[in-house]
């Protein structure tokens, strides 16, 4: 079960919670704190203003940035630059690169939110008002219940990749359950929202070499994993201090806007800026 990874990455468990829905767990996560997913009754939100459908990230091209235009602050201080050397990802045989951290030197983390149950209007006006990257790993279901929210985060700058059907631990799950869990939502979400996508994430975190091989067979640059999560607007990292490369948990639940609070608090801090995951993994994609 070690992995010969090829990307990135440190084999430490991850940290932090997946839950909605789930009972099965593994030793891959240890959830820092029990935060129930019933707590979680998804909202709606009215058709939120919407901007260019995978447009690029602001600053970062010199391109026109919507969000600061209106706000005339410019780009974001926690913005990062571009990738200095984009890490190489070579598939292990026919086995999609597994990534927990990215493999970079630049001072950068990234944010990724998964699932979807809860749409807040206000979260999503604060990841506008931001103008940073981010990546929405979400569920078929959650992604059909509102296409229009999610076409909002993606005019706020974030990417939207995938994460099963049915939040399924695909370890215990049969093969032809495996791929219609990994591949059926790319297909899915490239006719909701214009792009397919690139990145897959189990949900928690189970990976295996049949999914990262199913994974890579549809299309997928890499199945990705986390280095720290959010619980209760604390985030826990894996090691004390953020690394380069570090991806970070967090969920579309109700302490999103918290959560992400949080983590900018911490990258400020230690000096580490925001980059887009994509950027990274799948370049051009
Ligand atoms: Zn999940």
């Amino acid at each position: 079960m070690c992995l010969a990874l090829t990307a990135a990455i440190v084999a430490v468990p991850a940290l932090g919670a997946c839950s909605p829905g789930g009972t099965a767990r593994d030793s891959i996560e240890t959830p820092t704190t029990a935060v129930g997913p019933g707590a979680d009754e998804p909202t709606t939100m009215a058709v939120p203003a919407s901007g260019g459908v995978g447009a690029s990230r602001p600053g970062a091209t010199g391109g026109t940035d919507p969000v600061s235009s209106t706000t005339d602050d410019g780009p974001h201080e926690l913005l990062a630059p571009p990738p200095t050397v984009r890490p190489a990802l070579e598939r292990d045989g026919d086995m999609a690169p597994l990534v927990r951290r990215v493999d970079t030197t630049d001072r950068v983390i990234f944010i990724t939110i998964d699932d979807g149950q809860v749409r807040d209007p206000a979260a999503l006006d604060h990841l506008l008002e931001l103008g940073l990257p981010f990546t929405s790993f979400l569920t078929e279901p959650l992604a059909e219940a509102d296409p229009s929210f999610w076409k909002g985060t993606q005019a706020a700058w974030g990417m939207i990749e995938t994460h099963t059907i049915n939040h399924v631990n695909l370890r215990e799950a049969s093969e032809a359950t495996q791929r219609r869990e990994i591949c059926e939502p790319a297909a899915t979400f490239e006719g909701l929202f214009g792009r397919r996508p690139t990145l897959f994430r189990p949900p928690y975190g189970n990976s295996s070499d049949s999914v990262r091989r199913i994974a890579a067979g549809c299309g997928y640059d890499a199945v990705v994993l986390w280095t720290g999560s959010t619980n209760n607007e604390t985030l826990t990292m894996q090691e004390v201090a953020l690394r380069p490369g570090d991806i970070v948990l967090v969920h579309y639940r109700d302490t999103l806007r918290a959560d992400i609070d949080a983590i900018l608090e911490r990258a400020r801090a230690e000096g580490f800026t925001i980059g887009r995951l994509e950027d990274y993994l799948s370049p051009g994609r």
